[in-house]
């Protein structure tokens, strides 16, 4: 499925939205090696910062994205303290 360049999105939890760049596939996990990733597609953007972000190439039912960190099955989850709400 193609998707949008160069559009603005809104990611899940953060307050910046950050610009897709180009749809690619998950091949590195984060701080890993080239083929550690899942092969999932994902959709590289860039955020203010001008940093590449990996986010999931569907949004939640609220149109908000999810960095695809927070879902790759290769990657390492690490517990987040419990949130209020
Ligand atoms: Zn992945």
């Amino acid at each position: 499925m193609a998707h949008k360049t160069h559009v603005a999105i809104r990611l899940r939890g953060r307050e910046n939205p950050v610009v897709v760049q180009y749809s690619t596939f998950c091949r590195r996990t984060r701080g890993g090696v080239w083929g550690s990733g899942c092969g999932f597609p994902i959709l590289m953007c860039k955020t203010s910062t001008g940093k590449m972000l990996p986010v999931d190439p569907t949004p939640g039912l609220d149109g908000e994205y999810t960095v695809h960190w927070e879902t790759c099955p290769k990657e390492r989850h690490v517990p987040e303290a419990p949130q209020d709400g």
